[in-house]
């Protein structure tokens, strides 16, 4: 492995850098690390290239002589369908290989852990990247401990330890989860989706394959669910390297659903905080985003700021209908995913979003995976 293929690592905290050619996960400071610079992206490469997010491979600047982990994920369907009475473009990021975007980061990271050398990993996760990164491990041969709160869906669990990973429950909220994993981190490699730059590298295909699907033309708008900011940071990061690259004319705006319930971002944003404040967390039906303190906050602020985006709160009836909505025009997307068609449907109402915007609405996560908490919600219909 050539040294000069690999990115320096910058710990947003205290600034200092770090070369990536060793396992890394952190700054010594317990910063958070993103790599330094990319390359400008150049579409006359992309001639020839698969139609999947290999396609842009060299912006997860990954070692270049690693095999990719993969399975085939990205170039889902970007599908125009009429929702909240307009003409939207659907991203079908459900249609990836374990049913949510997730496969993006974790076929970037995992690509990097093994390159690393790692044989052994733990994360922590609601249900979608522990099911993620349990298929990436496996096909990388690396064994995975992902923990989980034991309120997780019944059908992710089922994914994560099918797919040969260590399932390991822990009673509690998903913050004493997030803590265990990383005490038993000491002795192995926290491979965390939250934490991982090579995840976010790999979650910036998203915003790549968007413009390309709508020929080089920046979108008014995405609206996306938001959790701990990697679909938001990823997103925001990938459209930026676009439009530094003059590919694109202009940055989308972003839209960012949060669960009334647990909207730390939407109270950061409408009291102009430059952090994400505590907040007092109630259940949510959109169990992917309810991080009460998001670790990547400070990138979602700087979005928002930067994209003159928005941050929308929405309550569970309206994630149902939504859900329902959506379910109706052939997309069965889980309750999660659901809050960003509920989002739209509250800012186009609003006259936020434009009759005349072009929107793209980023869908998540499969319903087949929540299928446990659709069940009982319509029960009395079933
Ligand atoms: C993880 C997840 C999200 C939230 O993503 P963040 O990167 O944490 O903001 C949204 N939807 C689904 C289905 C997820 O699994
Ligand atoms: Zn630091």
């Amino acid at each position: 492995m050539r040294e000069d293929h690999l990115p320096l690592l910058h710990c947003i905290e205290c600034k200092s850098t770090h070369p990536s050619s060793e396992p890394i996960w952190r700054c010594s400071c317990g910063g958070r690390l993103l790599p330094v610079a990319g390359p400008v992206f150049d579409r006359a490469a992309l001639t020839g290239r698969p139609f999947n997010m290999w396609r842009y491979r060299e912006h997860y600047q990954l070692p270049r002589d690693a095999a990719p982990v993969t399975l085939g994920e990205g170039f889902t369907p970007l599908t125009e369908i009429d929702v909240a009475g307009r003409r939207v473009h659907a991203k079908l990021d459900f249609l990836c290989p374990t049913g949510s975007y997730k496969d993006r980061g974790s076929a970037a990271m995992l690509t990097q852990l093994r390159a690393w050398g790692l044989k052994e990993i733990v994360e922590d996760s609601s249900g979608n990247a522990g099911a993620s990164i349990a298929a990436y491990a496996a096909l990388a041969g690396i064994t995975a401990h992902i923990y989980v709160p034991d309120s997780a869906s019944a059908g992710k669990m089922a994914q994560i330890a099918l797919q040969g990973a260590n399932l390991v429950k822990v009673p509690g909220s998903r913050e004493a989860c997030a803590a265990a994993a990383l005490r038993h981190a000491d002795s192995t490699f926290y491979a965390s989706h939250n934490w991982s730059p090579f995840f976010l590298l790999g979650l910036k295909s998203a915003a790549y394959e968007i413009a390309e699907q709508l020929d080089w033309q920046a979108p008014d708008w995405v609206v996306t669910p938001a959790g701990n900011g990697g679909v938001a940071g990823g997103l925001y990061y990938g459209f930026r390297d676009l439009v530094n690259a003059g590919v694109i004319a202009k940055m989308p705006r972003l839209a960012l659903a949060q669960a009334v319930n647990c909207a730390p971002v939407h109270a950061a944003w409408l009291q102009g905080l430059q952090y994400v404040p505590a907040i007092d967390k109630q259940p949510t039906v959109a169990e992917g985003i309810a991080a009460a303190q998001p670790v990547r906050g400070l990138e979602m602020l700087e979005a928002l700021r930067e994209t003159n985006g928005v941050a929308h709160p929405v309550s569970e009836a309206e994630i149902w209908a939504a859900f329902e909505q959506l379910a109706r025009r052939g997309l069965y997307v889980e309750p999660t995913s659901a809050t960003a068609g509920a989002a739209l449907e509250s800012l186009a109402a609003q006259g936020v979003i434009a009759p005349e915007e072009r929107v793209v609405l980023y869908l998540t996560g499969s319903g087949l995976k929540s299928t446990d908490t659709i069940v009982r919600h319509f029960a009395t219909r079933l």
